[in-house]
């Protein structure tokens, strides 16, 4: 297939860079043409008829490769497979590289499991003071509020807990957690993904958490603008308007995710006051590329989404397929230095195995020192003299 025929088919990433990266193109219907657009549009609609099993998935992409169609079949019992229809719409059938396909197609190869991975590779269970709030660093803590999302991503650091369809009861404990110890200033509200929550539940949790005074911050992490941007509303945005500061981080990992449809959900939120932030997952074949990751950040600015971390991707059991080395991370980063917007480049952060924390990566410039002068290098790669005072 040409890509004049099908906006999302890459052929080589120069073609994609000048066709669709930096497009906001809308997703097209594609087998979903007899759809009413009230169904379409109605978010519960998408979650209702979200393709979780094999056949469903032959149905829409009946070239998927003997890998896939094996991932499929593990997935199944496993972590689930889900993909809204409109998130379907972004997939190139044709194309078995397609970075969204990566992303929410299960492989085979999520068998493979490698001596150092874990099903909890960041090691949080040591850290779960009550169920589902995890309290990891000294001043914020994380609430898990449900268990499922609209799709389910393959590299999911939480994915031994999500996939069940739980929506946990953030009652009493977790909030007495967070009234005991007044040390907590920041919330993030994740799960599985807050905003699949009704919108009364949501804003009841929200509620709760703005009583206890000294909790400051309250964040959401939500990827709903991405895989479901049919929820947001501007009604929906405007509720939580209230809660301010409040803030929201998305993740996105390429740019074939910013279509019309999310631009506009997360329109809704930053015009309700919402600073926006996104997370991103270093991902082979996805973005491990520094024209696609420079396409990514700029469309997210144009989204007014600013980048903030870009994760390297958790030694999570059955991910090696997804893996690339902690260098090409860091090259990114220094290819984007000097060469755009200095806050279109997110920071390269490591989770590290077993409870270790994030931690940056930073590239290194420091080169050595001479007498009163260190050594540099510039983001041109001269390494010049600069005064140490
Ligand atoms: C990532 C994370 C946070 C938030 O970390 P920031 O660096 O402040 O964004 C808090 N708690 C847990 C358990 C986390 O994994």
């Amino acid at each position: 297939m040409k890509v004049k025929d099908n906006p999302n088919a890459i052929e080589t990433v120069d073609e994609l860079l000048c066709h669709s990266l930096k497009r906001f193109s809308s997703s097209g219907r594609g087998v979903w043409a007899n759809v009413a657009d009230s169904d379409w549009n109605d978010w519960r609609w998408q979650m209702r008829n979200r393709i979780t099993t094999e056949s469903g998935i032959r149905k829409i992409f009946p070239n998927l490769t003997e890998s896939e169609l094996g991932g499929v079949l593990i997935a199944t019992q496993r972590f689930s497979m889900a993909l809204t229809p409109y998130l379907t719409t972004l997939i190139d059938g044709q194309n078995s590289s397609c970075p969204l396909r990566i992303q929410f197609i299960p492989r085979k190869e999520e068998s493979v499991v490698s001596q150092q991975e874990s099903h909890d590779p960041c090691g949080e269970e040591p850290y779960t003071v009550a169920p589902n709030l995890i309290h990891r660093y000294p001043d914020r803590v994380l609430l898990l509020a449900l268990s499922h999302c609209p799709a389910y991503c393959r590299y999911c650091t939480r994915g031994r807990l999500v996939s069940q369809n739980h929506v946990y009861q953030i009652g009493k404990e977790q909030l007495d957690y967070i009234k005991e110890h007044t040390e907590i200033r920041d919330v993030l509200v994740s799960g599985g993904d807050p905003f699949l929550l009704p919108e009364k539940r949501l804003v009841s949790i929200l509620k709760e958490l703005r009583k206890i005074p000294h909790v400051e911050i309250i964040r959401i992490g939500t990827r709903v603008p991405i895989t479901l941007p049919q929820r947001v509303s501007k009604s929906f945005a405007e509720a939580l308007r209230p809660f301010s500061p409040l803030f929201i981080n998305i993740q996105t990992n390429h740019p074939l995710e910013l279509t019309v449809e999310s631009k506009q959900a997360l329109g809704y939120l930053a015009d309700a006051g919402i600073p926006l932030g996104n997370q991103s997952v270093l991902l082979k074949g996805v973005n491990d590329d520094v024209s696609v990751m420079a396409a990514l950040v700029h469309k997210l600015l144009m989204c007014r989404v600013r980048p903030y971390y870009l994760y390297q991707c958790d030694m999570l059991s059955g991910t090696s397929h997804l893996r690339v080395p902690i260098e090409r991370g860091v090259q990114i980063i220094r290819s984007l230095r000097g060469n755009t917007t200095g806050f279109a480049i997110p920071e390269f952060v490591v989770d590290i195995p077993n409870g270790g924390g994030k931690t940056p990566i930073p590239p290194v410039y420091v080169m050595g020192e001479k007498e009163k002068h260190l050594l540099i290098q510039n983001f041109e790669g001269k390494v010049v003299l600069c005064p140490k005072q």
